[in-house]
């Protein structure tokens, strides 16, 4: 492609409407324009790099044996009825009605769909397992679509479905899809970690999460640096390390007076203590009702843990007015004994001794406090949020913390499907069961958005080289003479010949702006061809992601660039 005849308008401006940098670059080197909240047009680059990641899919899913297909995107709300989701799903689900006054949607998700089909065309054990899957346009109506590709109202997903006779073979399909998504994501030339997940709204029992590890993302989670252990903060188990303190010598309950001293970093000023040595208690509200969480004066609740601790639907701290309001006790200085409220305390609590705690009592503490002799919680369980300072609950080694970006999910749905819309099979008995199902989910548009925010640097957009628009980007920067442009053409089309991607830049521009744009679009590979040609025949060859610059030869950087491109892209398939 010559960049003369290309519609990629570039710009130097940050747009105003951008947060986060995948929206601004992806603006700024023009992939994409926005046509109304959350709704994207995909301009040539866009386009180019959106294919990338829909072929990596394609490829790995087949290999997987899970075929291609394509289902409508509007959908009745008679087979939503069927699932119990036509009034279940939220506000998400844009719903309309035609000209008959019958109810549609625009599919945010395709199990009702997949799971019609299945039952009309799967009749018999020995069709299955089947598993098939789209790469299709979704549409949910998010409530604040932002940051671009990454949360959009329309965007690419691929979604899979599997189909099979039992658990067994429904847990060897998942297993498969989960192998599939690690090569994926590997090809893709991005880092990231599997998670254990929430199962959510769509139901079912075993759940991952594909995350891309940025400085931005909507997750936080805790990974290990020496193995492949991830975990969502909200999830990630403790352990307790410490021993509970056996050959201690139990001290009175004493209470103090501590004027002012409302947080744990005062009380341990004021008292001499170790923060390790302070029970901290949190009020927070349980579906309306306010209950005490107890961690160590170092450590935070986890509020998602909390609430699974609890059954609780929602649980938000309550600030110290409202704690007030509602329990008209002495906020700032409560403790878990003789505490009027539900007493929720992490497990680590319990192994401590001696330790000063609220005494329920304004301006008071207490001192000599011993978990077990002194209170009893009604609930004991995992309740902090792991730090750094825990170790990999699966190898002991360091754990990072970092934001994630979900970029795929795979869900083992079990038969919650099949059995509420009768889909079923004939067994090798003779009998009918229903099938045993599985979701897979791919964001193929927040894949791009992904990959810009874990490589970028303040010049632009730094592709893995699987992903990018072009592999190589010629520059002509002698336009007017007759030798380079000759030179820049040959390289130019020699490597089309040898099956590169390229993009030659054949504008009537400053050189200035050809590498300022170059670096901005992202392409992994610049060849210059300028004045050290005309004076030694050499071109100069510059690596995007590391800045590297080499003098090539005019005659050998064709074969050069052509083995540095297939020897990177056979990395990421090994
Ligand atoms: P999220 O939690 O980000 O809202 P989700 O869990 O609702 O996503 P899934 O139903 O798991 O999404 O959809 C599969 C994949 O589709 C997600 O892993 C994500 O990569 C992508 N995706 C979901 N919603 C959006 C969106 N609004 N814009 C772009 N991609 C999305
Ligand atoms: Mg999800």
């Amino acid at each position: 492609m010559r960049y003369s005849k290309l519609l990629l308008p570039t710009t130097k401006e940050d747009p105003a409407e951008a947060e986060v940098v995948s929206h601004k670059l992806l603006l700024r080197a023009g992939f994409i324009r926005k046509l109304t909240a959350g709704v994207y047009s995909y301009l040539p680059l866009g386009l180019a790099t959106l294919k990338k990641v829909s072929e990596i899919v394609r490829q790995e899913m087949n290999r997987a044996d899970a075929q291609e297909i394509l289902m409508p995107m509007v959908q009745q709300s008679d087979l939503w009825e069927e699932s119990g989701r036509w009034n279940k799903y939220g506000a998400e689900l844009l719903r309309f009605t035609d000209r008959h006054n019958r109810g549609f949607c625009l599919g945010p998700t395709h199990e009702e769909v997949i799971t019609d089909l299945a039952r009309r065309e799967l009749k018999s054990y020995r069709q299955l397992p089947a598993n098939l899957y789209q790469i299709q346009t979704k549409f949910r109506d998010e409530i604040r679509p932002r940051f671009g590709l990454m949360r959009g109202r329309e965007f690419v997903m691929k979604d899979g479905y599997s189909f099979d006779i039992d658990d067994e073979g429904a847990s060897l399909t998942y297993q498969k899809m989960y192998d599939a998504y690690h090569k994926v994501f590997k090809r893709c030339g991005l880092e990231f970690r599997a998670v254990e997940a929430d199962t959510g709204s769509i139901g079912g029992s075993s759940s991952h999460e594909f995350m891309v590890l940025a400085q931005t993302g909507e997750d936080t989670l805790v990974i290990c640096e020496c193995c492949e252990y991830a975990a969502n903060v909200e999830k990630a188990a403790v352990r307790v390390t410490a021993e509970k303190c056996l050959d201690v010598e139990l001290q009175e309950m004493v209470e103090v007076e501590t004027p002012g001293t409302k947080k744990v970093a005062r009380v341990a000023e004021f008292l001499s203590v170790k923060t390790t040595d302070i029970i901290k208690t949190m009020i927070y509200l349980a579906d309306g009702k306010p209950v005490a969480a107890l961690v160590r004066g170092d450590r935070t609740v986890q509020p998602v843990k909390l609430k699974n601790i609890l059954g609780a639907a929602e649980v938000d701290l309550l600030d110290d007015a409202s704690a007030y309001d509602m329990t008209k006790l002495p906020v700032g200085y409560l403790g878990p004994v003789d505490l009027p409220l539900t007493v929720v305390a992490d497990q680590e609590v319990m192994q401590m001794c001696n330790c000063v705690a609220g005494a329920n009592k304004k301006g008071h503490h207490l001192t000599g406090v011993n978990p077990g002799r002194d209170f009893t919680p009604d609930v004991i369980g995992d309740l902090r949020q792991i730090s750094t300072d825990d170790t990999c609950p699966s190898c002991d080694g360091t754990l990072r913390l970092t934001e994630g970006i979900e970029v795929g999910h795979i869900f083992k749905l079990g038969s919650v499907y099949s059995e509420a819309m009768n889909a079923s099979f004939q067994d090798r008995e003779g009998g009918e069961k229903p099938f045993v199902m599985g979701c897979y989910g791919i964001g193929v548009s927040r894949v791009i958005a992904a990959a810009i925010e874990q490589n970028h640097d303040k010049n632009g957009i730094i592709f893995p080289l699987p992903l990018a628009p072009f592999q190589v980007i010629v520059l002509n920067l002698g336009l007017k003479d007759s030798a380079i442009t000759a030179c820049a053409d040959q390289i130019y089309s020699e490597l089309l010949d040898q099956g590169i991607e390229v993009l030659l830049d054949d504008r009537d521009e400053r050189p200035g702006s050809k590498f300022k744009d170059a670096d901005l679009i992202g392409i992994p590979y610049r060849i210059t061809v300028g004045k050290t040609f005309s004076k030694e025949g050499k071109v100069e060859l510059r690596s995007r992601k590391d800045g590297q610059v080499e003098s090539i030869s005019h005659d050998s950087i064709v074969e050069h660039v052509v083995s540095l491109v297939s020897n990177e892209l056979a990395r990421t398939l090994s």
